[in-house]
């Protein structure tokens, strides 16, 4: 198989030293302790803190293409201690106590990957620079006035996790136009998102772990997947597939595939960054409904993404999509427009691939003893440190470990399943269409959108 066809799939991809060439596959029936479906991070995650809490385990992670090929080889490499569904919804099903030992469990992840990173070598080019979210609207800087007040009152946050910048502070984070104000989140990390799952596939064999690549699972049942390549039997069977989990049957509602695109530009001189800043390689963003985010990565160039590619019928995964020109346009349009100065600055990437979202936005980890499945997932985009925590939860669960993290809100939680299609085709992309409108609307007139506040309700 070319390495071309795994390089093509992102910057990132094709960022790595080294060829990408895929590890055998299944040999056949085999018989493991844990059999882990999915090497990205929520699989690896999982399998490396098992292994660190016994390493007489029998570990098999199932890949259906190579280590990195899903979002985790992909994504923006936004290392943040936070999730879509925020404390508000955490409180809402656990109470503020374990709301708040949630976020604190979720910040400490960003330093975990961190650690663990430098303990085991892996050069994922980390750099913890925190976050900054301007403010390019009336609208934006109320919600953000509006949401420093609220995690600093009732979730105990203080200055030195998240606070509110004025225009000036806010430019000197990053010098973009139009910008009145912004939030600053120090809970967050850059790296290179494949450096840090390919560099985490090396660790869990070091450990002691099979990848099995080039193999694909065709049905999850208690006590073994079959694939194929041969039927595995396993004590546990963790589902760790995000994205990609509607391609089993069994799971076709379970989690919605949403595609991200991104774009790379060329490396950046020095004399640009100094103009534009970022000098901590701070993530970036701005409070628009339709997500956007950026980097400055370690060679200098800007890696830069959006949501609004529309949503497929009947949850279909095509690469088709990571190619739409379209969408890329538009993303290389709003980056010129927060950033004039890079308009000259050649894009030398663009690429896609698929977030897994739950119905409620809550991503859940949960393991049952008695049937021995196991999953996480359906972090809707913020998944790179939530798997951290994702997999030591599931290692503790499934070793039957006690601690601060078995208990928490995502622990055992079930999203309603998505509706059947059409109806999700259309209110997905309805919804989809309900972010572009409200943002021209606020940027047009300042004030907050009814129709997003509505549709924020609506997809709860
Ligand atoms: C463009 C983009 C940008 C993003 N940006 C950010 C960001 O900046 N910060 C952030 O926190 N999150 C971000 N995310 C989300 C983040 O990347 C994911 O939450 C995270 O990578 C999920 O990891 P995972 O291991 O659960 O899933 P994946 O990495 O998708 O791994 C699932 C694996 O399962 C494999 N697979 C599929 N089908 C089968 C099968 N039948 N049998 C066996 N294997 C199979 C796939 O090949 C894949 O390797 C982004 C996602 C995308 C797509």
């Amino acid at each position: 198989m070319s390495d071309d066809r795994y390089r093509s799939r992102s910057f990132w991809l094709d960022d790595m030293p080294g060829p990408l060439d895929p590890r055998p596959p299944l040999a056949g029936d085999s018989q493991v302790d844990i059999a882990i479906v999915g090497g990205g991070y929520t699989g690896l995650w999982t399998a490396y803190y098992l292994l660190r809490l016994d390493p007489t385990l029998r570990v098999l992670v199932i890949e259906k293409e190579i280590v990195g090929f899903g979002a985790s080889g992909r994504n923006g490499g936004w290392c943040v201690g936070e999730l879509a569904a925020g404390p508000d919804r955490h409180q809402e099903v656990a109470g503020n106590d374990a709301a708040r030992r949630f976020l604190h469990q979720l910040f400490d992840s960003v330093d975990e990957v961190g650690r663990v990173t430098e303990a085991e070598a892996i050069d994922c080019h980390f750099a913890k620079g925190g976050t900054i979210r301007l403010a390019r609207n009336a609208a934006q800087l109320a919600r953000q006035r509006q949401e420093v007040d609220h995690h600093q009152g009732e979730f105990g946050l203080t200055d030195d996790d998240v606070r509110l910048l004025d225009g000036d502070e806010a430019r000197g984070h990053l010098n973009a136009s139009g910008v009145i104000g912004g939030l600053f989140f120090a809970h967050a990390a850059a790296l290179h998102p494949t450096r840090l799952v390919r560099g985490l596939g090396d660790a869990v064999e070091r450990l002691g772990a099979t990848i099995a690549e080039q193999t694909a699972a065709t049905a999850i049942e208690p006590g073994r997947v079959v694939t194929d390549r041969g039927t595995v039997r396993a004590d546990v069977v963790v589902r760790a597939l995000e994205g990609y989990t509607a391609s089993l049957d069994s799971h076709r509602r379970t989690l919605t595939p949403l595609y991200s695109l991104m774009v790379a530009t060329e490396p950046l001189p020095d004399d640009a960054w100094a103009e534009i800043g970022l000098a901590e390689r701070q993530t970036f963003a701005d409070d628009r409904h339709m997500v956007i985010y950026g980097q400055r990565t370690a060679d200098g160039r800007i890696a830069f993404g959006g949501r609004g590619a529309p949503y497929g019928f009947g949850s279909r995964i095509d690469p088709a999509i990571e190619r739409r020109s379209r969408i890329h346009d538009l993303i290389v349009a709003t980056l010129v427009e927060l950033l004039p100065s890079v308009k000259d600055m050649a894009i030398t990437h663009r690429w896609g691939g698929v977030l897994g979202v739950p119905r409620d936005w809550f991503p859940s980890v949960g393991f049952d003893r008695q049937s021995g499945a196991a999953w996480a997932g359906g972090y809707v985009g913020e998944g790179v440190a939530a798997s951290n925590l994702a997999g030591r939860t599931l290692a503790d669960l499934i070793t039957g470990t006690d601690s601060p993290r078995v208990d928490l809100p995502w622990v055992g939680h079930r999203s309603r399943n998505w509706a059947p299609e059409p109806l999700r085709w259309l209110s997905i992309n309805g919804a989809l269409r309900v972010m572009g409108l409200a943002d021209r609307s606020e940027s047009r007139s300042g004030k907050d959108s009814r129709l997003a506040r509505g549709m924020w309700r609506f997809l709860r």
